[in-house]
């Protein structure tokens, strides 16, 4: 299917020279991809350098720049070797001169043989890379190039800097980079030439070449024409994605799910509490969007705590009531377990069966599930993942609900879709999404929004404080716990490798049992789904009163009565997972507090976001703070999350070119809805090469 002329940039990147097994394998890692054998030669060319190295000046040693870091070059004959004995701790020196100074070259675990043959004594080198000042004198530790004039006169002027990762160096990254590039192929234009022309954007091959070997420092700007024209494709290739995944929900017909009001009326009547006016607002937005014709597609959004759930209960119930049926997909299987036991005892209420399938439904319990879900018995299914396998098929599905959207793809809800011909979709998330980000998720969705929480809550009292304090939070923790408190104590994923991600939580736990004896338990991801339960369970009942965990916990818990969350490292947190842990108290009508322990020191950034932290629970206002601090690209975690990732775009500079992607792909699609002209065909090679591919099965299909 996919184009022929597309095949040199599919190829493996092992199909490069200086690409091994153990390369392909950091690769695999600095692309994020799951598997070396994943890592094609487009995905290399879409890793872009983020700065560029400007060679072409050589200085006079007497010359440098005082700046700490600045990267030079610097032409000079070698004078000396200080030579240090294998293994000392010293390094090893090499003086350089030319006729205004002396630079030193340093050497930390120096390899004599080597060093004795780059730098001959007498001879005159090139030598370029990062400058340090010592003493007052200039030093150079391990140069990045050390060269003849020759080979000098061969190496690029201006070097592209990648993002890297451990195990690949820039130089070595750059060289695979010049083979990938080589393989690039010209390949017919998929923009409008009008557009083409007026922006003045390079093609294609052309802009990721100016990327790669840039000619001029200006290329790699985030403005460069080759810059602007890679953002825009990737957006393009998005919004085109997304308008397909539109016209196809939208073009299956939807259906009228009305009811008479009873068994909505019967659950809400069970409830301790009564709707806050924004739930009953965003509950008839929905109900009236079911009873409609059209089919459905509303994001129902609201701060942590706000109080989502009933709202998409009350929906689901009114599905059954309309006699189908209705699915509530969570993001982990913690979650699910509790939507089940929230959501269970209320449907039954009225008469209602809810069931359970997640990857743990196994053998004879998986079979039931599936069959009280083909039979029609099971009125609302709740699981997670596992609810788009093949094998799960409804009597007649009229409804899904999605919880905390943001970690699902596209290609998953899409999945889910198909399990009912016609169903609605309501997609629940605390994130509020800024407009442009928004835009690239979820096209046009109608949107209901919680803006107050339950009355009765009260803010969290957050602090922040130095890890050393540890000793001292205990001691409070002691107090709080013998007063009947219930706790959370987060530690983050550690991530050095050799070191296991749940090492920090066990050790923490380890260390707290030493006080808190069995009263304290620990959950992580890596524990067997019975075992979580047990735990889960245990500090549900307030048998566990200190619960270690990694960030299982971070989406969607709900422990009303734990009041205390200690986070560990917040410093290593984004703002929205600090919102989202911090949004686990403060659940009930008790006062709560968050502590942030960090370990110092911070980087300006991670002292902002504390402060944040600090100052507010708004979840906007949150919102907003990380937007400034991190960039769009960053907002929302994206990395765990189901939002797209952009390589080249980047929301905030990019934001003219969203709208003008999202107006292109609506007219591309109106103009030719099977992509069947020539250019329709170039623009299916866009949406192989940017991941997109998923979207041209719905061409066929619809
Ligand atoms: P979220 O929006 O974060 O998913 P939940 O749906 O988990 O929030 O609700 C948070 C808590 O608030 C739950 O314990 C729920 O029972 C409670 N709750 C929901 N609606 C109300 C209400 N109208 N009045 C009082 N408590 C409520
Ligand atoms: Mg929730």
């Amino acid at each position: 299917m996919r184009p022929s002329d597309l095949d040199p940039l599919f190829a493996s990147a092992r199909s490069l020279p200086g690409v091994g097994p153990r390369m392909a394998q950091t690769l695999a890692r600095l692309l994020s991809r799951e598997k070396a054998e994943d890592v094609r030669i487009i995905h290399l060319l879409l890793h872009l350098p983020h700065a560029v190295i400007d060679r072409s000046t050589i200085l006079p040693i007497a010359r440098l720049p005082r700046s700490p870091g600045a990267v030079v070059t610097v032409r000079g004959h070698v004078l000396e070797h200080r030579e240090v004995p294998r293994g000392a701790r010293t390094p090893w020196r090499v003086l350089l001169s030319d006729d205004s100074g002396v630079l030193e070259l340093v050497y930390f675990h120096p390899r004599p043989d080597y060093l004795r043959r780059i730098l001959p004594v007498g001879e005159e080198r090139i030598v370029s890379g990062r400058l340090e000042w010592f003493d007052d004198k200039p030093q150079m530790p391990h140069p990045d190039h050390v060269v003849t004039e020759e080979a000098f006169a061969a190496l690029p002027r201006l070097e592209p800097v990648y993002p890297l990762t451990a195990g690949i160096s820039n130089k070595v990254l750059g060289r695979i980079m010049r083979a990938a590039l080589k393989r690039l192929p010209d390949l017919p234009e998929w923009l409008d030439e009008h557009l083409r022309a007026r922006e003045g954007w390079p093609a294609f091959a052309e802009a990721l070449r100016q990327v790669h070997a840039p000619e001029n420092a200006e290329s790699l700007a985030p403005d460069s024409p080759a810059r602007l024209r890679l953002a825009y494709d990737e957006l393009l290739a998005n919004q085109l994605a997304l308008a397909l995944v539109r016209r196809h929900i939208r073009s299956a017909r939807g259906r009228r799910l009305t009811g008479d009001g009873t068994l909505v009326a019967k659950v809400q009547a069970t409830l301790p509490y009564t709707l806050t006016e924004g739930q009953r607002k965003a509950l008839a937005e929905i109900l009236a969007d079911m009873a409609g014709p059209e089919r459905m597609l509303r994001l129902l959004q609201g701060d942590v705590g706000s109080g989502k759930t009933v709202v998409a209960l009350l929906a689901m119930v009114a599905a059954v009531e309309a006699g189908a049926q209705a699915a509530l997909m969570a993001p982990s299987d913690i979650l699910a377990r509790q939507h089940l036991a929230s959501i269970a005892p209320l449907a039954k209420q009225a008469g209602i069966e809810t069931v359970l399938l997640t990857a743990r439904e196994k053998g004879k319990a998986r079979k039931q599930a599936l069959a009280d879900i083909a039979s029609g018995r099971a009125g609302i299914v709740i699981g997670t993942h596992a609810l788009f396998q093949e094998d799960v098929t409804f009597a007649d599905l009229g409804l899904v609900v999605v919880d905390e959207q943001h970690r699902f793809g596209v290609h998953q809800r899409l999945a889910l879709q198909a399990k009912g011909a016609r169903t609605d979709l309501l997609v629940m998330t605390a994130t509020p999404i800024p407009r442009t980000l928004a835009l690239t998720v979820y096209g046009d969705l109608e949107v209901s929004r919680l803006l107050e929480k339950p009355a009765g809550r009260q803010p969290v009292k957050t602090s922040v404080m130095p890890i050393a304090r540890i000793p001292e939070v205990i001691v409070r923790l002691k107090t709080a716990v013998a007063a009947g408190a219930q706790a959370y104590w987060v530690c983050p994923l550690v991530e050095e490798s050799g070191v296991l991600p749940t090492t920090a939580a066990e050790e923490r736990f380890a260390m707290l049992k030493e006080h808190f004896g069995t009263q304290v338990g620990l959950v992580h991801g890596r524990m067997s789904g019975e075992a979580r339960d047990a735990v889960m369970d245990a500090f549900r009942a307030g048998d566990i009163r200190v619960l270690v965990a990694t960030t299982v916990i971070e989406v969607g818990v709900d422990v009303p009565s734990a009041t205390i969350m200690i986070i560990e490292n917040a410093e290593r947190f984004g703002l929205a997972q600090l919102h989202q842990l911090r949004g686990r108290v403060g659940r009930g009508s008790k006062p709560s507090s968050c502590l942030l322990l960090y370990r110092p020191p911070l980087t300006e950034t991670a002292r902002q976001r504390l402060k944040v932290m600090r100052e507010t629970d708004d979840g906007f206002a949150i919102a907003e703070a990380d937007l400034r601090l991190r960039g769009a690209g960053e907002l929302l975690g994206t990395r765990q999350s189901g939002m797209p990732q952009f390589r080249m775009a980047d929301m905030v500079r990019h934001a003219r070119l969203l709208e003008m992607a999202r107006d292109d792909a609506a007219l591309i699609l109106a103009r030719d809805p099977k992509l069947e002209s020539p250019r329709g065909a170039a623009l299916k090679r866009l949406l192989y090469l940017f991941e997109r591919d998923e979207a041209i099965r719905l061409l066929l299909a619809g």
